[in-house]
Order: structure tokens, then sequence, then C-alpha cells
């Protein structure tokens, strides 16, 4: 298969990038398109055979669930059922993080196909912030399923480059829309009513941080982290690395004690911020040395540059990257997450 890059750099080419996203869609294909996260893959959310091809073009397992976009947040009354008890919360919710990062698990209703949700009786939804994904769902109408465009288990894309290399002749469409403004996957929660407010279960940490979330219910991290190794347990060997470069095995040290390098290895450092006194950058002669956030340390930097460092990084190929801890906080949560699930086991 041939896979064309729609461009968008001028008003007339992003009019044809659009209808050809939308005419895809429309007659049941996948299409990458650009959200504000990170790329995602995209198909009719209510066309199993269009969601089928998901699957098969990432090699993704069907057990995984997908999530999927609204065109605007009133149509998350026709995917989802939601309860009297927690109605105002998901209001709130939606009134305050949509169109974003911010993905709710709700009770499915039945037009929503099982295929769409690995078989659970939830549904995963959200309505992305990008002017070039905005105007196709729009047009298109319907829910859009759409997880990651990269292969399963991978690093996920955050530029039209970075979909191609692993999707490349295995979809027929990429919507170029530039570089992904947050960079990280979205913040996916569920919520339950609690005894005085409403608990906010963090099943996946992500853009939306824990302080922005605490106004609206108590937040609690999920023990099991949904995140697809910990939903499917009886494949572990599979699903040991997720968010892996595709290359190079990744090492998140705890500290700097924690390096002994071997012989003759040749070793890239993932620093936090590039400074000699965290006691990383000196700690070897790396051959590489890439910073997240450079000089200020912040963790949102840090999360819009993550896996677009971690590309160039394994493109160097030395033996191994090593990685340090990024601080335990706001979007810094979301990028250990992924650093523990990139380590080779
Ligand atoms: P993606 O990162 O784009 O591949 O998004 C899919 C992820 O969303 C899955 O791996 C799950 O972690 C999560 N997800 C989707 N649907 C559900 C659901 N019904 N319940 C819990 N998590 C879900
Ligand atoms: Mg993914």
């Amino acid at each position: 298969m041939q896979t064309e890059i729609a461009r968008t750099d001028s008003e007339l080419n992003t009019n044809d990038a659009v209808r050809s996203a939308v005419s895809a869609l429309q007659t049941g294909d996948v299409v990458a398109l650009p959200t504000e996260t990170v790329y995602g893959l995209g198909a009719d959310a209510l066309n199993p055979n269009a969601v089928e091809k998901i699957f098969s073009a990432k090699e993704r397992p069907h057990f995984d669930p997908l999530i999927i976009h609204v065109p605007h947040k009133t149509a998350l009354y026709e995917v989802a059922e939601i309860s009297a008890d927690i109605a105002k919360t998901v209001t709130q919710l939606v009134e305050t993080f949509w169109p974003g990062a911010l993905t709710l698990v709700l009770p499915k209703k039945p037009i929503i196909p099982d295929i769409v949700t690995g078989g659970l009786p939830t549904v995963a939804v959200r309505q992305a912030n990008h002017p070039i994904f905005h105007r196709i769902a729009k047009n298109f109408g319907g829910p859009i399923a759409a997880p990651s465009a990269n292969l399963f288990g991978l690093l996920s894309p955050t530029s039209c480059q970075a979909v191609a290399d692993q999707l490349d002749g295995r979809i027929p469409l990429i919507v170029d829309g530039g570089a992904c403004g947050q960079g990280l996957e979205s913040t996916i929660i569920k919520i339950e009513p609690g005894e005085n407010k409403p608990i906010i279960e963090v099943l996946r940490p992500g853009p939306v941080t824990e302080v922005e979330l605490k106004k609206f219910g108590k937040v609690v991290f999920s023990e099991k982290n949904f995140d697809v190794e910990e939903a499917a347990p009886e494949a572990p060997g599979m699903l040991a690395n997720h968010y892996a470069p595709r290359e190079t095995p990744l090492r998140l040290l705890e500290s700097p004690e924690s390096f002994s390098p071997e012989e003759g290895k040749r070793y890239a450092l993932l620093s936090y911020r590039g400074q000699s006194k965290d006691g990383y950058v000196d700690l070897h002669d790396w051959d590489e040395v890439s910073v997240l956030s450079p000089g200020s340390g912040r963790v949102a930097e840090a999360g819009i540059r993550f896996f677009h460092v971690m590309r160039q990084l394994d493109l160097l190929n030395v033996d191994e990257i090593i990685a340090e801890p990024v601080p335990d906080r706001g979007v810094g949560k979301a990028i250990l997450d992924k650093l523990r699930k990139a380590t080779a086991k």
C-alpha cells in the first residue's frame, strides 16, 4: 500500500487534506491525524470493519481498547451513559477541559461496537483540541476511534515523519499537521461518586495534571494503572515493553550511583535539564546527551519534547539509552510512567 501525505501548509492544501481525510473515514478506511497530544490513527468508530483496520495496521491486540473522539461536547451523551450521581462532575470537567487532553472513561451506549472497547462495558471519550482534527471531526460528524498512530508498544508519534517511520506502507493517508503541541497522550480518568466529593481516578497520567483535577474531586492514581500491561495480565510477555524505542534498549536510573557502564558499550543520556549539578551529565563520557527541558527544568516542556527526543536518540544506534529521572509532579508523572514502561525488563 502506498501511503499518501496530505500537507496543510496552505489554505488550499488544508482544504484538500480535510476532504481526503473525511472521505477516507466515510469509506471505512484509516487515516493518521494530528491532535494536540500525539498523532492518532483514526477510523469511523461506529464501523467495526473500519476499526478492525486500526488494530491490524498497529498490530494491536484486540483486548486493548481505543479512545473515541467526539466532534463536539454534547456528542458525549450519544456514546456514553452518564448516571445522575456523576452528571454534574462530568459536565464541569467537559466544560473546563474540552476540547483538550482529558479522556473520560464512562459506561458505553450500545451504539459503540465491542471491538472499540475490547469487550469492556465502558468507553473512553475525548474531544481533541487541534484545528485540523477539529475540522475533520466536524465534517465527518460521527465519533472517530483514534489510538496513537504507532505500532503497538513503540513510541507515540508527535510528527508526520514519526508516523511515517512506523506506519508507512500500512495505512493509506497521513494528514501532516506539524508537531504536536502537548506531545504526550491524554490524561485518562474514571469518575465515581464519593462520600463528600466525587472520586477522580487517574488511569493514565498525562497533560491534565492532579492540581488541575483536584478542583473537581478527590484525585487518586489507579493502583492497577490501566495502561495495557495490567489490562491484560494473561499476556505479560507481549506487553512487557510499552512506549519503547524501536532499536535501542532504555534504562531509567533511580540515582546516579546505579549506573555502571560496561566496557566498550556506547551510551546516550536522556537528561532532564542537562545540568552537571544534577549528577548525571558528568557521570560518563556519553556518546550523546539529549535534554528534555533545556536549562530551565520545566516538566511541561519536557512533556512536549519527550517522544521527539526519544525518537532522535533511537536513531543514533547507541547500545543503550540511559534516562535520568524527572520530577514526580505535574506532567512529570506521565513522563516517569512512560520511562518505566519503556525500560527493558
Ligand atoms: P492510546 O494511548 O491512544 O492507544 O489509547 C488507548 C488507551 O486508552 C488504552 O491503552 C487504555 O489505556 C485506555 N482506554 C481506552 N478505553 C478504555 C476503557 N474503556 N477503560 C479503561 N481504559 C481505557
Ligand atoms: Mg498508544
